[in-house]
């Protein structure tokens, strides 16, 4: 008898706003000293009172509309109480009852299955915990030091159904969420840097029978690692089932370097939150004036962009590729003004592009080929100037130099040869200098034409038109 797998995931999106959720603190806390971008409000000081940014509670409802959700016209803060020392004020100011939006959804863009949002709210996050010890690991510190300059940075939670039935579901899932709030702009995604993150929770059931146990999973800093996480843990509770255990409702961390879930804490241990109302906030109420004038101001959405992309006659998969990642659309879209055949834009950015990006370690934006730059390599292999094998070898060219590829095609002498008169001198030494090859494509081996080929291209450093050389050869054989 099999096993089913059952997901649902818990997405925290850092929103881009200038300020924090509460306070006028910046949210540009990164490499600041620490406990430097702070406030009485954020600190939570007797007597500071909060307001609420404007911004955030816009983002929050682009979200919320992008998602398909119930907009509800009425919500308000709670005070969510727990003791931990990231947190100043020992409690977290998030929603609780009524969220900002609710029951949306969300379509895969592989699959093309419909994923259930149950709720997406508005919170603060809290500081942060640095345990100074070789492994970062708060069980080898003997001491630990805090830092609040994120404290009161606005998040968005967004909490799906537990739609998915496998680990591959919902790393498309997350994936397809974050293309969305970039494309919104109200969040950058960034997993590894930790503006987007992830909690999983996974149960196994036997075919037919009622669901498992539940198991939360935290600690999962990328794409890869979620989908690692799910699968290792799957794996785990489908084999204690198999053993005759069972599977404990608990909280397990992702070990990266150890390729393992490992236990938290346990169900004993759960907190009752004690949530209330927050007194010092006013509830929020969203009015059609101003939900019209957020649904007037959204911009494209990647299942759109995706549809665009396949009419200017690119594949599916190739358009999901590059509407996956936000600036490898943008990228595409602008390079296309320089050189309107979008297939070949997309197959080399799809191609040779990403090749030299992922070994540099580098994001398309910071790359120091521009798209005019792509667009006009594209033009020279167009008019014959240099031909596609020259051509990956100036793009490789560009991606170290920056260079614009006419400089160096120029400056390397890259020029392809079209003239017959120069192409028919060579091809007649590599005929001379190979008899045996000749003899051979004359008694019926039809191969051999291609070795010829090579043979010229290699004598002209790959500059002879292949074309060219074919045809010659052809004549002079
Ligand atoms: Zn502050």
């Amino acid at each position: 008898m099999g096993y089913e797998t059952v997901i649902g995931l818990e997405v925290h999106c850092q929103l881009l706003t200038d300020s924090k959720l509460f306070c006028g603190c910046s949210t540009d806390y990164i490499g600041k000293e620490p406990n430097t971008n702070v406030c009485p409000v954020c600190l939570g000081l007797p007597g500071s009172l909060p307001v609420l940014n404007k911004k955030a509670l816009e983002f929050a409802l682009k979200a919320a509309i992008a998602l398909n959700c119930e907009i509800l016209p009425y919500s308000h803060f709670y005070r969510k109480n727990y003791f931990y020392p990231d947190l100043p004020k020992a409690y977290q100011i998030t929603q609780y009852d009524i969220p900002v939006g609710r029951h949306g959804w969300i379509e895969l863009p592989y699959s093309h299955k419909r994923i259930g949002i149950t709720r997406i709210h508005l919170e603060e996050d809290a500081g942060k915990l640095v345990h100074p010890t070789k492994t970062g690991r708060i069980e080898h510190a003997t001491y630990s030091l805090v830092d609040y300059n994120r404290a009161g940075v606005p998040l968005i939670e967004i909490v799906s159904e537990p739609d998915f039935s496998s680990p591959s579901e919902a790393r498309e899932y997350l994936m397809e969420l974050r293309s969305i709030v970039q494309h919104l702009g109200i969040s950058d995604g960034n997993m590894e840097l930790g503006s987007m993150r992830c909690d999983a929770n996974v149960s196994v059931h036997r075919e037919g029978e009622g669901l498992g146990v539940k198991v939360e999973l935290k600690n999962m800093n990328s794409f890869k690692a979620l989908e690692r996480a799910l699968n290792y843990e799957v794996e785990r509770q489908i084999k204690l089932i198999k053993s005759g255990g069972r599977v404990e409702q608990e909280t397990r961390h992702w070990s990266e370097p150890e390729k393992k879930t490992i236990s938290l804490r346990g169900k004993e241990e759960a907190q009752d939150y004690r949530y209330f109302p927050e007194p010092d906030l006013l509830p929020i109420y969203v009015d059609e004036e101003i939900l019209e004038s957020i649904k007037s101001d959204m911009p494209e959405l990647p299942a759109n962009r995706r549809k665009r992309f396949v009419s200017m006659g690119i594949g599916e998969k190739e358009a999901s590729i590059m509407v996956i990642e936000k600036s490898i659309g943008d990228y595409f879209e602008e390079a296309v003004k320089y050189f309107g055949d979008a297939k070949s834009i997309a197959n080399w950015i799809l191609g040779d592009f990403l090749g030299e990006l992922n070994r540099a370690g580098l994001e398309i934006q910071d790359s120091r080929v521009k798209p005019h730059q792509l667009g006009r390599l594209l033009t020279l292999i167009k008019d014959g100037t240099i031909s596609g094998k020259i051509a990956k070898k100036v793009f490789s060219i560009m991606f170290d130099t920056g260079d614009d590829p006419d400089e160096i095609v120029k400056r390397e002498g890259l020029v392809q040869i079209v003239d017959r008169s120069e192409i028919e001198k060579v091809v007649e030494e590599v005929l001379s200098a190979n008899p045996d090859a000749v003899e051979s494509y004359r008694k019926g081996k039809a191969n051999i034409f291609n070795f010829l080929v090579g043979q010229v291209m290699k004598a002209t450093k790959g500059k002879a038109n292949p074309n060219v050389v074919r045809d010659i050869l052809q004549k002079k054989i």
